[in-house]
């Protein structure tokens, strides 16, 4: 927990609540996920003050926003270049770190300076795969 402090931010103990939460959670949840999670431990919670301390979180680069999700925006408090696979059934997001050849065309970096990448992934989870072979017997997109 020691990677939120001295960043400046108010601390109130509904915000420290939101922080340790997302700090190094894997899950890349949402602004709905975080609510009800951080609710359990403080009932007064309102989603205005999750979403509020999202956006402060966010404006200071702490977090990131992820639009990966097509139903939800969702967010990742590792903010290292990384890329992100979904899986198209559940919505589960897995980090994927390292380095991929990514081939723009010349007209683009031409008039573009390229400053980096972010590459999204769409995918069949092991769990969602087992599922679709029950239900259906093969796979379909
Ligand atoms: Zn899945
Ligand atoms: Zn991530």
């Amino acid at each position: 927990m020691a990677s939120y402090k001295d960043k400046g931010i108010k601390m109130t103990p509904q915000r420290m609540a939101i922080m340790e939460f997302l700090d190094g959670n894997p899950d890349h949840p949402s602004a709905e996920d975080i609510y009800m999670e951080v609710k359990e431990k403080y009932p007064m919670m309102s989603f205005a003050t999750v979403y509020k301390t999202i956006e402060v979180l966010k404006s200071r680069g702490y977090l990131l926003e992820l639009t990966i999700d097509p139903e939800r925006r969702r967010y990742d408090p590792d903010t290292r270049h990384h890329h992100h696979l979904i899986c198209v059934d559940c919505k589960k997001i897995v980090d994927i770190y390292g380095d991929f050849p990514v081939n723009v065309p010349e007209e683009a970096q031409e008039s573009f300076e390229l400053v980096g990448n972010h590459i999204e992934f769409y995918g069949i989870c092991p769990e969602c795969k087992k599922e679709r072979r029950k239900n259906n017997g093969n796979i379909q997109m």
